[in-house]
């Protein structure tokens, strides 16, 4: 739907920053916007993504409720729909040609606070984007905003040193073994337990994400137990980006096979999600009172909008790891790749997706998951779906 010209003035209206719209002239500009997008980020911070051909020079003016974008020497685009995420403090976009200068105007639902350089970055163009001016911000009471605007201006020198910066910007994934100590999960017939299994699985795929750049943390690096609950809330204090749990299935059907891949839903998509979501919370259940505790905490923290967001990325990754898992021939599980259930470990405001690696109820493929080279197989697919992701929004 493209936003019409009353649509446009009716939103300039509520801004008290703008004084003023002035008609589009056709020109051209040394640089054009190709899109807008906003996420949410970890801690529920707001990320606004700017797209353009070009390196882009800007200035930001931001006050009550309001955030402005000036980039100068750009032309705006009527078919650039900005893409909302939900969940963040950006309600509506607009964009502004005032001749040369390109304003992309933010409508916020509540007060931040300034913003300062380390929040603002620009990254290169890479395979599917150009430039995207990057930009976080969080609520705020307003601190360090001087009356009705404050201006924050970079220079080229310094926009080229962020640049460098937010290349390096290293993401940090929390990988989470499955089970241990106590409670081995599920077991096959030749005796290979889950949690053995999924251990030495996690620590290989930790070395080869280190390898690609990453910042990788096990939630166990031995066998220990570990309650759900501590396993959600390590990935929350590290701040991570992504968060993988492993496991490995059983079914009494001996014939069943395949991986499967799971997100967090309060409603699961099938009846055997719904079981299996039931049999790996279970682990709680072996100490008592974790889980209770747990989800109490953790809900209230999240809004239901930032569940969604949350919910969003998480698919995204999910569909993204399906894709990889596939290509590299590894067996699925029947029906759809992913499937959604209640997994208390996935509560958090980290995306992330839970990923049965395969049944050690089946003969066939206890086998593989205990060998080498399968689990290499699984790790060289799991980290292509990481590098595939797309963190920056
Ligand atoms: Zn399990």
């Amino acid at each position: 739907m493209k936003l019409s010209r009353r649509q446009l003035l009716k939103t300039v209206s509520f801004s008290a920053l703008v004084v003023g719209i002035a008609p589009r002239v056709a020109f051209s500009a040394p640089n054009a916007l190709r899109s807008v997008r906003t996420g949410l980020q970890p801690g529920g911070k707001t990320r606004l993504v700017i797209e353009t051909s070009a390196r882009p020079s800007y200035d930001l003016s931001y006050g009550d409720k309001q955030l402005i974008v000036n980039l100068s020497n750009t032309s705006g685009s009527s078919s650039v729909q900005p893409k909302l995420a939900n969940g963040t403090m950006i309600k509506r976009v607009t964009q502004i040609q005032d001749g040369t200068k390109l304003q992309v105007s933010c409508a916020l639902s509540g007060l931040i606070d300034a913003i300062d350089k380390k929040q603002i970055m620009i990254l290169e163009p890479n395979g599917d984007n150009d430039y995207r001016l990057v930009i976080d911000f969080a609520s705020g009471t307003g601190r360090g905003i001087n009356g009705t605007a404050t201006t924050a201006t970079a220079t080229k020198n310094e926009q080229k040193t962020e640049t460098k910066t937010a290349n390096k910007t290293q993401r940090i994934i929390v990988i989470d073994p499955g089970h241990g100590g106590k409670d081995p999960g599920c077991t096959g017939k030749a005796g290979t337990q889950e949690k053995t299994v999924v251990l030495s699985v996690a620590k290989k795929l930790k070395n080869k994400l280190d390898s690609n750049g990453y910042k990788t943390y096990l939630t166990r690096s031995n066998d220990t137990f570990l309650k759900l609950a501590d396993r959600a809330e390590f990935a929350e204090k590290k701040h991570a980006d992504l968060f993988i749990s492993l496991h490995a299935n059983a079914n009494p059907s001996r014939d069943m096979k395949g991986y499967s891949i799971y997100t967090l839903s309060e409603k699961a998509s099938d009846e055997e999600a719904q079981k299996l979501a039931d049999s790996e919370n279970a682990a709680d259940k072996i100490d008592v009172d974790g889980f209770e505790q747990f989800s109490k905490d953790i809900r209230v923290a999240l809004s239901a909008l930032q569940q969604r967001a949350v919910a969003e990325l998480s698919e995204e990754y999910a569909n993204g790891c399906a894709k990889c898992m596939n290509r590299a021939s590894i067996e699925q599980q029947k029906g759809p790749a992913v499937r959604h259930a209640p997994f208390a470990v996935l509560r958090s405001t980290v995306p992330g997706a839970l990923i049965e690696l395969g049944h050690l109820s089946n003969k066939k493929e206890e086998k593989l998951l205990k060998s080498d080279s399968h689990q290499n197989k699984l790790v060289d697919a799991i980290v292509k779906s990481v590098n595939a992701y797309d963190f920056d929004v």
